[in-house]
């Protein structure tokens, strides 16, 4: 155990601890006040999911997969229905789940018939050797596990889709950016038995290339929980969280250096991040919970066994409710 997570949960050890994001890249600017309330409140019922699982003594495990399912069933998020197009018109989705206690983890990418991603992720760490199933052979496990199949109709959304004929017109020179790839969603908890879990689930950057994987499925990259530190969930430009191996830095610099959860977050955006490339979010093994993006905004909200419930999407947070 470092020193630094020695004082913190002798000082203020959290019982439960959530944090959830909506995906790093958006500001509410970018939409209408229906929407931006149906974002803020599909972040807030999300929320209030996790927490009465957490709260009523379920895992972590549990809380992130419930959190992201709920926030894959929501259209107005990049992730599960609603997930963005690829540069040849259609939808694969790329999910991961982690749990910090046993290092376990499940992952999927580019699936394309799966209803919620996250819960077949959280199927091949339970039910198979192996940590990561893509394309065909991802869809298959799917149909063998009987899980939710859906036609890639089920994905679409108008909104989507005019982002991915405003993204064809840019160069395709242009290097990936978040500019029309707004809402990747991910869990972060630490349940009242001590354990962390993490949960990532995303369709992707608009006009990705047919087959691109990115950083979500990635384990270490987009996702990762480990007991001994903290778990992290990450949003932004897959390709730079995969080269810079984000989440896993930030737990190994708390493990290396005894740096805390907040001073590990300053250092890899300081080493790794340039502006507009993301966030993540992340909860400490003492229930510290960080919220970070170098981006316009990141939907994002937060809640622990303190009473502590906040949901920001662009206005001030909601205390309390
Ligand atoms: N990280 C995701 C990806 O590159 C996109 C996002 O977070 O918006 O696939």
């Amino acid at each position: 155990m470092m020193a630094q997570e020695v004082k913190a949960s002798h000082t203020q050890q959290l019982k439960y601890a959530i944090a959830i994001h909506g995906g790093a890249g958006s500001s509410p600017r970018d939409y209408s006040k229906e929407v931006n309330l149906a974002r803020r409140n599909a972040l807030d019922s999300a929320l209030r999911t996790g927490v009465r699982i957490v709260a009523n003594g379920g895992s972590a495990l549990d809380a992130v997969e419930a959190v992201v399912r709920r926030l894959e069933d929501d259209p107005h998020f990049n992730a599960g229905r609603g997930a963005v197009v690829n540069a040849v018109g259609g939808h694969e989705l790329d999910a991961c789940i982690m749990d910090g206690r046993t290092k376990g983890c499940g992952a999927v990418a580019g699936v394309r018939t799966v209803k919620n991603p996250i819960g077949l992720a959280r199927l091949v760490m339970m039910r198979t050797n192996h940590v990561l199933l893509a394309g065909i052979g991802a869809d298959k496990f799917a149909e063998e596990m009987g899980v939710e199949l859906v036609d890639q109709e089920y994905f679409y959304t108008k909104k989507q889709h005019d982002a991915w004929q405003k993204a064809k017109k840019r160069s395709e020179s242009q290097p990936a950016s978040l500019k029309d790839s707004k809402g990747t969603v991910g869990c972060v908890v630490l349940d009242t038995h001590g354990n962390l879990a993490a949960a990532t689930s995303t369709g992707g950057l608009t006009n990705k290339r047919f087959g691109r994987i990115g950083d979500v499925p990635i384990v270490g990259a987009g996702t990762y929980a480990d007991n001994r530190s903290c778990a992290v969930s990450c949003t932004g430009i897959g390709e730079i969280f995969i080269r810079h191996v984000i989440a896993y830095d930030v737990s190994a610099r708390m493990l290396y250096k005894g740096a805390s959860l907040g001073e590990s977050i300053d250092e890899v955006f300081a080493s790794s991040l340039k502006p507009n490339e993301g966030g993540l979010i992340a909860v400490s093994r003492s229930g510290k919970i960080e919220m970070r993006f170098n981006t316009a905004d990141m939907a994002r909200a937060a809640a622990d066994s303190s009473g502590r419930f906040d949901v920001f999407w662009g206005e001030s947070s909601d205390e309390d409710k």
